[in-house]
């Protein structure tokens, strides 16, 4: 990683600020936390700062309150959550303090307040519009709460907002957290020196949302696997007509375009076989198995991939060294036809020779369904920003970082 990183620099005594992604789901009055997986999974850097004695400053979104305070969405029940992990980790009790504002003088005075070894958290950075407007003197103000900047919010990073890129120009060094660190390295990895065989698998519903990845792949990949609602306007574009399917009709020429690509630079890509046909797109739906070579009858769509699709994806993905898994293979939020999408959970998890990355909430949520995620290398936490990171742009919270 050309970046610093929190295991870089010197801690001691100073007070750290670190932008989290405690953007946890809440029950609807906005009281209780109903998955912490968010802060549990920036833990490791929390607790690396403490035990290197920095006075450590918290500060992350939640929602979309707008630019205004909104007791719905405030950090508040993050306190207890946080503390409770963060006793169990380091095996003693820690202060975690609450600022009811992100800047100003209360949060100045509790930060000057702050001893080695404790925790304060900010209130949400997003009751200021400044904060995503990415303004200047809201970025001095966070910035004066501190003397070291760390950046462990990957998901928020493809967003230049005064807490992301804003603050760094006021407050350095900038340094990656241990899962910004994570993130960046197994990612960039994957671009720029991937073990071979590389098997990308993109799935989803739309070639418009995936286009530009897809693009960057092929030329990286040996294979490209195609599935999901996309798919069928590759179909299309070789000439096989696809029923009620989801298809993009303004895309067919892309997807010709992206098939010539893929055989001009000598990738392999993998489109489905075959298909699970529904009479409509319902849940209870009546199925039937379809070869793609065939046109499909007209008032039916494929909702999912088939058996013998199934069959060549995982021999394509049991002898990868990289594979990187974006977008399900169907609609997996019906049990019925997310066989393919499972299936690939499981491929993909049971071959241990290949760094595995995984990304996009769809993608990974199917890792925890098939009960595998203990057998993936990477899972991303930012679906956006891990796409856009694959698409190859660069994001402003990692570019903002000071260069080793
Ligand atoms: P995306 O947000 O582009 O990653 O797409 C995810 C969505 O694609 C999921 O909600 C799936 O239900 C949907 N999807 C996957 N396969 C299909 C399909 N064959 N037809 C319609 N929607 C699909």
């Amino acid at each position: 990683m050309s970046k610093l990183s929190i295991r870089d620099i010197d801690l001691t005594n100073k007070r750290v600020f670190i932008r989290v992604d405690f953007n946890v789901p809440l029950t609807e009055d906005g009281s209780t936390i109903t998955d912490d997986t968010r802060i549990v999974a920036t833990l490791p850097t929390i607790e690396y700062a403490l035990r290197h004695k920095a006075k450590v400053i918290l500060a992350s979104h939640l929602g979309r309150p707008k630019g205004k305070p909104n007791p719905k969405y405030s950090l508040r029940p993050v306190v207890d959550r946080l503390r409770q992990l963060l006793d169990r980790q380091l095996g003693e009790s820690v202060n975690v303090a609450f600022s009811p504002d992100c800047v100003g003088e209360v949060a100045l005075e509790l930060a000057r307040q702050l001893e080695s070894g404790q925790v304060l958290l900010l209130e949400n950075l997003r009751y200021h519009a400044e904060e995503e407007a990415n303004d200047a003197a809201f970025s001095k103000s966070l910035a004066a709460l501190a003397e070291v900047y760390v950046n462990d919010a990957f998901g928020s990073a493809h967003r230049a907002h005064a807490s992301t890129e804003g603050i760094t120009h006021f407050l350095k060094p900038a340094v990656a957290g241990l899962l910004m660190e994570k993130e960046i390295t197994y990612l960039g990895k994957a671009l720029e020196a991937p073990e071979k065989p590389f098997v990308a698998i993109i799935g989803g519903s739309k070639i418009s949302g995936k286009i530009d990845v897809i693009q960057n792949l092929l030329d990286k990949v040996n294979t490209l696997v195609i599935v999901g609602g996309m798919a069928y306007t590759f179909q299309r574009a070789l000439g096989v007509t696809t029923g009620k399917s989801l298809v993009e009709e303004d895309k067919i020429d892309l997807a010709k375009e992206t098939l010539a690509k893929a055989k001009a630079k000598g990738v392999n890509l993998l489109l489905p076989v075959d298909n699970i046909l529904a009479d409509n797109f319902a849940p209870d739906a009546k199925t039937q198995p379809w070869d793609t070579s065939k046109n499909f009858p007209a008032d039916w769509q494929g909702l999912d991939i088939g058996p013998k699709s199934i069959a060549a994806i995982e021999e394509v993905v049991s002898t990868a060294r990289t594979i990187v898994w974006n977008g399900p293979a169907g609609v997996f939020e019906f049990p019925r036809f997310a066989v393919g999408t499972n299936a690939i959970a499981r491929a993909v998890a049971a071959n241990k020779a290949a760094t595995s990355i995984i990304g996009g909430g769809d993608s990974v949520s199917a890792i925890n369904q098939a009960g595998v995620a203990d057998q993936i290398t990477h899972i991303s936490t930012g679906g956006g920003a891990s796409l856009e990171f694959l698409e190859g742009k660069k994001l402003p919270g990692v570019e903002a970082l000071t260069d080793k």
